[in-house]
């Protein structure tokens, strides 16, 4: 996918341009670091800041993408005003001091020179304050995924976005095996210290998706689940998000195998790939989700992602905080609507919230 491939290092020093003193930041981070004024019911308590803007790459999903027409200070479904970059990094630093966020997200656009833009900033950053830092990058080589982790990045992470081959090719149109290869390798060599992105809605069957899931688990990859959501001016505005009842299928089946509960072999899927079963008596899944995690936004530590994938007042897909006993309800009644009751009762092993804080949100 890489259009514009890095190198870690340059001889030649490089002009930075307007873009390059400012960084975007998400309406909500600005908010609660204080660089604005918003009402806001689920504040973000990580920052969230974009570094560059139109991107090289054309995702067809993606506001940033090349060929995208909306305004360019979108992300998502979130608008990223530019804030100078020094006072952006002090009002991060400042609002980690007093425990309003506990990590910083720089979410990376791919334009001339933009690694060693991000590991400009991120060394800027690290100076000022031990934040947990992330980024979302499209880094080109193991080399370069070195140099983020050694600016100070506790985390990097590699979207692939688009959970197979098919998938890929129509969204992002590049090469998911060399992106899948990639990430793999840089798992081995940094483990714990790599994430990658996957959106559901993209076309991908249940089943594709949580073979994926199973892969990410098992190499120790963090995952930051998205619903696919249409935004104007994107390729794909027209097209329709998931319906609900997947998205929580899916979210559910990330928790279970996340938590270690039980793995893809035990499932059943239809010849249309959906979930009909997790091998787990329903009454056994309802114990599992009664505390609401499976729900909730998953991605790293302190990441709640509050509005990128639904509108205020709307359908939640991802829960930015700990959901109310009438919403666990919801959300798991749409998670096994669609389930047959046939399944198998297995011995699942049990799990606490202890448990999923380990694997999942360290
Ligand atoms: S998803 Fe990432 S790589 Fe793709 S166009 Fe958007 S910013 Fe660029
Ligand atoms: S999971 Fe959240 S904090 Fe981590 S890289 Fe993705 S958006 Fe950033």
């Amino acid at each position: 996918m890489l259009r514009d491939p890095e190198v870690v290092t340059t001889a030649e020093p490089r002009v930075v341009s307007q873009a390059e003193q400012t960084v975007g930041v998400s309406a909500g981070t600005a908010a609660v670091i204080g660089l604005q004024h918003l009402c806001q019911r689920d504040k973000p308590t990580t920052a969230y800041l974009m570094i560059g803007e139109r991107c090289g790459c054309d995702c067809a999903f993606c506001t940033q993408s090349r060929s995208s027409t909306a305004r360019s200070h979108f992300l998502s479904r979130i608008v990223w005003p530019p804030y100078p970059l020094p006072h952006v990094l002090h009002a991060v630093a400042n609002s980690f001091a007093q425990g309003d966020i506990v990590r910083c997200c720089f979410q990376v656009t791919v334009f001339p020179g933009y690694l060693q833009h991000t590991l400009s900033v991120i060394e800027q950053l690290h100076a000022l304050s031990p934040i947990p830092i992330c980024t979302s990058i499209v880094a080109s080589s193991l080399d370069a995924i070195q140099a983020l982790l050694e600016s100070g990045v506790e985390r990097v992470t590699l979207a692939l976005d688009a959970v197979c081959e098919r998938v890929y090719r129509e969204t992002k149109g590049g090469d998911w095996q060399s992106r899948l290869k990639l990430l793999r390798l840089a798992a081995e060599r940094f483990p714990g210290r790599i994430g990658t992105h996957l959106i559901a809605g993209l076309g991908e069957t249940e089943q594709e998706m949580c073979t994926t899931l199973q892969e990410m688990v098992d190499r120790g990859i963090m995952v930051g689940l998205f619903s696919f959501t249409p935004v104007p001016g994107t390729a794909w505005a027209s097209h329709s998000p998931p319906s609900l009842s997947s998205y929580r299928r899916i979210q559910v089946a990330r928790y279970l195998l996340a938590t270690g509960t039980c793995r893809i072999e035990d499932w059943n899927f239809s010849p249309m790939g959906q979930i009909v079963s997790y091998g787990l008596h329903p009454s056994r899944i309802r114990e599992l989700l009664a505390d609401g995690q499976a729900f909730e936004t998953a991605g790293c530590p302190g990441c709640n992602r509050p509005y990128y994938n639904e509108r205020p007042g709307k359908t939640i897909y991802n829960y930015p905080r700990p959901l109310s006993a009438e919403e666990i309800e919801t959300a798991i009644s749409f998670a096994l609507a669609e389930l047959s009751d046939e399944q198998p009762v297995i011995s699942p092993v049990p799990i606490s919230n202890d448990h999923e804080t380990r694997r999942i949100k360290a």
